[in-house]
């Protein structure tokens, strides 16, 4: 046994299941979020949904973190040389940068994500892989999706193949109607958030997570790693 490369926790390969779970679903979400922040690059840019900017304005500066993410040294080049290191790894013919920045984007997020039980389990630089998709997820899910308000109902009681438990924070929006953990993703109806808050399912009641190698995210220091104590809203 040995410890993962992103969160020190025991693992028997360079990524435990919770922070290859989670990588694998960064690296999904990669190019729904570069499509998105397209949206985000006006200059004077509100969110979308909160209406127009009045034309009146002077034109604010184009979002730098946007152009950036969006530029050729952002995301694609981010995944694309991940990818291409991958690929010198294991042997394999690296491929070139053929199609849009969008195609790009998706086929180097979608090769990666491909081989993340080989990254975790046989790929001496998983961690700093894994922390710097971490890095570039976080980025654009700032611009993209602010923190709302939120709070936390308690820790995840989904459960992985091997029998443990997930543990994540399960948050509940202001005003939301399910509650979902930030680790795994598993939803919570309204039905399920005593037992949440209480800790006291009926046996075999709890859910089961349903992602590829069950947990994501990681513990990363952040309140997300609950200790079987209930946080305050
Ligand atoms: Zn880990
Ligand atoms: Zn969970």
């Amino acid at each position: 046994m040995t410890i993962c490369t992103l969160c020190a926790y025991p693992s028997a390969g360079y990524l435990c299941v919770r922070c290859s779970s989670a990588t694998g679903n960064r690296l999904g979400d990669m190019p729904g979020l570069y499509d998105t922040l397209a949206a985000f690059l006006a200059p004077a840019c509100r969110r979308p949904e909160t209406g127009r900017t009045s034309r009146v304005e002077a034109p604010l500066p184009v979002s730098e973190d946007v152009l950036t993410l969006r530029g050729p040294g952002g995301m694609v080049g981010v995944l694309e040389d991940w990818r291409d290191a991958l690929h010198s790894e294991l042997g394999w013919t690296v491929p070139g940068q053929r199609g849009t920045i969008e195609r790009r984007v998706a086929d180097a997020s979608g090769s990666l994500r491909t081989n993340m039980l080989w990254i975790a389990d046989a790929w001496p630089q998983a961690g700093e892989f894994a922390a710097e998709i971490r890095q570039l997820h976080q980025e654009a899910t700032a611009v993209v999706e602010p923190p709302e308000r939120s709070r936390v109902l308690g820790p995840c009681a989904a459960w992985f193949d091997d029998g443990t438990f997930c543990g994540g924070a399960v948050r509940l929006p202001q005003d939301g109607r399910v509650a979902r953990c930030s680790w795994c993703r598993t939803a919570y109806p309204p039905v399920t958030w005593c037992a949440l808050v209480t800790g006291k399912w009926a046996n075999g009641e709890s859910p089961r997570t349903n992602n590829l190698r069950q947990g994501t995210s990681d513990r990363s220091g952040t309140d997300d790693v609950l200790d079987g104590n209930i946080y305050a809203p």
